[in-house]
């Protein structure tokens, strides 16, 4: 498909091409929709075998942060940013200065965050040339409690309490996300299934909180009462359908269904799934407290009411007889519709511009 027609096909609001030969930059910024407020995204650094992978990449990324800002209730918007190169090996001070620059020319409108392939110094580096950026704070733990909340919510739907002492939770991956999930649920006494691809990751968090830790081929068909996919996405497909042994779904990874309508099918077998992009939001709502520049506490008490907008969903859900993802994208898109009804065009994201960035998160 060529450039234009993918623009069309995800209705993206604006696509910026990044080239320098001097430092090599070769890179694509995506803000899917500033309707919202600034288009928050991360850096993605991968070596794409062509540019059509990573504009197709980017356009995805970009809308799944437009939902995921828009279903949790925050004023930012969804982007992307991605540099095609291999972090291993071409990561320079003068690629990212590069990069950064191209991100000031959108005064703002694009805030980067780092992905896969940079991290938070390469951020700091970004900064040099552009504001504002996120090169502060560790998301991670807020991902994790959003994911907490949201098998609370899971629970209180499947079992009619949110009680989490006994209950049996198998994580699949135990990164940064993963293992913050791990400790938190056993402080609340749940019992933990772990696995991660490299053994010892999940065996040292099991040493470190109790848990039980299985090969990684066997996490997603553990008997349990709850899956949460830590690692990466498409994790439930049609062949794993039959498999799995979980009454909810609830995890810090980003598209967890190989396809959207295996949420239905997921409903007919009696499993209750939490749409990636409402149980993952806590990082994103903690990013835009800090932005604010608010406390750690005042985000943590905004981070726990993510369950509360996931009951909201399975209550729409059950109501309309829908999927949970029908139901959450139902509320993301009437949120930016309910605000698109301003003028103009493009929203507050243009509207923003010479405002601080405060007045611009905060309309
Ligand atoms: P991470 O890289 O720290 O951890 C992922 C872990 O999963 C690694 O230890 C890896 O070895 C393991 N893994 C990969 N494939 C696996 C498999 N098939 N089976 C078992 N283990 C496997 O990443 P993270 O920051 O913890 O993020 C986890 C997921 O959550 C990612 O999909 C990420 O995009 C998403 N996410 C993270 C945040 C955040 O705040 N970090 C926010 C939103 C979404």
């Amino acid at each position: 498909m060529n450039l234009f027609d993918r623009i069309e096909q995800y209705a993206t609001e604006q696509v910026v091409i990044g080239a320098d030969p001097a430092s090599g930059l070769r890179s694509i910024i995506v803000i899917d929709d500033s309707t919202l407020g600034p288009a928050l995204g991360g850096v993605r650094m991968w070596p794409y075998a062509d540019e059509d992978q990573a504009v197709a990449d980017g356009l995805r990324l970009a809308q799944a942060m437009t939902l995921k800002a828009a279903a949790a209730g925050l004023n930012l918007g969804g982007g992307a940013s991605l540099i095609i190169a291999d972090p291993a090996h071409d990561k320079s001070e003068a690629l990212l200065r590069a990069h950064g620059r191209y991100i000031a020319t959108l005064g703002g409108r694009f805030i980067p965050v780092n992905d896969v392939g940079t991290t938070q110094a390469d951020i700091e580096v970004i900064g040099c040339e552009t504001a504002p950026v996120c090169d502060r704070g560790d998301p991670s733990p807020y991902t994790a409690l959003g994911v907490l909340e949201s098998i609370r919510a899971g629970l209180r739907a499947t079992h009619g309490s949110g009680d989490l002492a006994g209950v049996k939770v198998a994580i699949q991956g135990t990164g940064n996300v993963g293992s913050h999930l791990v400790r938190l649920l056993r402080a609340e006494s749940a019992e933990t299934i772990v696995a991660d691809l490299v053994a010892e990751r999940a065996h040292e968090v099991a040493d470190r909180y109790g848990a039980k830790v299985v090969p990684a081929g066997e996490i997603l068909s553990s008997d349990c009462d709850v899956l949460a996919p830590c690692a990466l996405g498409e994790v439930v497909t049609e062949k794993m359908l039959p498999r799995l042994r979980c009454r909810v779904i609830a995890g810090g990874a980003n598209n967890v269904l190989a396809a959207p309508a295996l949420a239905g099918a997921l409903a007919r077998d009696g499993i209750r799934y939490v749409p990636d992009f409402l149980a993952s939001a806590g990082g994103l709502i903690y990013l835009e407290e800090q932005l604010l520049g608010h406390d750690d506490q005042r985000a943590m008490a905004r981070v726990r009411r993510v369950g509360n907008t996931v009951a909201e969903v399975f209550e729409r859900a059950g109501r309309e007889e829908i999927t949970t993802v029908e139901a959450a994208m139902a509320l993301a898109l009437a949120r930016l519709a309910a605000r698109r009804s301003h003028p103009p065009y493009l929203g507050c994201g243009l509207r923003g511009m010479g405002r601080s960035l405060k007045e611009s998160i905060r309309m």
